[in-house]
Parts: structure tokens; sequence; C-alpha cells
């Protein structure tokens, strides 16, 4: 009996640290994570405050082109007003005439009110714009370091996986197929550490996962570098080198 066992607990150290190194690769280093959520907040807020910026410049031009319609048939009903040809038909003129004045007043308050959001949003941004510059160029130094150091993890990140390879190799095909199904089960671990339980009197032992009770005969096939796994999780065991 080879020590497979050895090679597992190895292989699998190297899967976490690969792992590690492809998440970190993918995302945000820990040490600027906290600008970086700083930095996407207040993105999104001067984001936000640019939309409704051009929202509300939107809605002005909108009711500019309202109001000028309106005003275009305001003087048209009052061109017609000369040709009236009774009381009723200048009651009906006189009528339009109020409702599109009517239409004006309503429109000229929404623009108003859309000037007010706009006026508000650059106010807003005005105010940010200089403390969202200084962050940002902050945040864009820290990218650089990160750019800096990604060739280092990405180094590293290779080297695991040459090694995930040739640990691979070593371990024959049905323990390594063993080794698969269970760390795919496990949400990417597939070890459980024995543990001993401190206490006085003949030792006692537990999985390290799941806590179940790990017998004796179980922890000297261990010893004697066999592969075993925990009677209730399935995980397999090992034995902290250090720990005997
Ligand atoms: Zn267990």
């Amino acid at each position: 009996m080879g020590d497979e066992l050895k090679i597992i607990v190895e292989l699998q150290h190297a899967i976490d640290e690969l792992n590690t190194a492809e998440e970190l690769l993918a995302g945000i280093p820990d040490w600027m994570q906290e600008l970086h959520e700083e930095h996407s907040r207040q993105k999104a807020e001067m984001d936000g405050l640019q939309a409704a910026l051009e929202e509300a410049e939107l809605a002005k031009r909108t009711a500019d082109g309202e109001i000028s319609d309106l005003q275009a048939k305001v003087k048209h009903f009052q061109e017609q007003i000369g040709m009236v040809r009774n009381q009723r038909e200048y009651g009906a003129l006189l009528q339009e005439i109020d409702t599109a004045k009517e239409q004006i007043s309503a429109v000229e308050e929404r623009e108003l009110a859309a000037m007010e959001q706009g006026d508000e949003a650059q106010r807003l941004l005005d105010e940010r714009q200089d403390p969202f510059q200084e962050l940002d160029e902050r945040y864009q130094q820290e990218l650089q370091k990160w750019e800096g150091q990604k060739p280092e993890v990405a180094r590293r990140a290779e080297e695991l996986r040459q090694q995930v390879k040739e640990l691979e190799g070593k371990i024959p095909k049905q323990i390594l197929a063993m080794f698969e199904r269970t760390r795919l089960r496990y949400g990417g671990n597939a070890l459980a550490r024995v543990m001993e339980v401190e206490r006085k009197g003949p030792k006692i032992w537990h999985c390290g996962v799941c806590n179940y009770r790990v017998r004796p005969q179980t922890v000297v096939s261990i010893q004697a570098k066999n592969i075993e796994s925990c009677d209730s999780c399935r995980r397999i065991l090992y034995i902290e080198e250090d720990a005997g």
C-alpha cells in the first residue's frame, strides 16, 4: 500500500488553493474589497444622478414642445374668432381656447417640477463630483496595484494546476474516482480530519466534520495508510501528521 492518503490530502489542499487563486483572479482581492464596494456604491449614485438630470432635461424639452404646440393652437383659435358666424360658434371657440390654456398651465407645472428635479440632481452632482473623483483616483490606483499582483497569482494558479495533475496521476483510478465523487458531493471538500476527544482514559476519536465516532480499528487502519471513510458522512478520513 502506497501513501495514497497523504497524496489525497495534498491533492485536496492543492485544489483548495487553486480554487482560491482562481476566485481571486476572477474577482477583487480582500484588501480592496471595502474600497471596491464604496466605489461601486458612489458610482451607482453618480450614475443615478446623471440619469435623473438627463431625464429632467428630456422632460423639459418635451414640455417645451407641447407648450409650443398648444400656443399655436390657441393662436389658431384666436384667429378664428373674427370668422365666427354666431354666438354658439363663438362660445365653442372660447371653450377651446380655455381648454388649451389650461393644458398649457398643466404642462408648465410639469416642466417646472422637472426643472426643479434637474436642478437638484445637478446640485448633488456638483457637490459629490470632487469627493467621487478623489475616491475614483484612489480606486484606480488600487486596481493598478492589483493588476500588478495578478500575474504572480496567475503563475501560482498554473503551478497548482500542474501539481493537481501530477498528484492525480499518482493515485489509482478507483481511489481518485471515489475522491472526486466525495468532493463533488460535499461542495469541494472530500476530507474529514480525525479528531481526538480530549479526556482521560482510553482514547476516543470522532469525525472532524460530522462529529460521528471513529472506531479505534479505523484509526489503526488509517495509520497503516489505508483509505477509510467516515461511517456517517462518508468523507475520507485523515489524521493530521503532527497530531499523530
Ligand atoms: Zn463524518
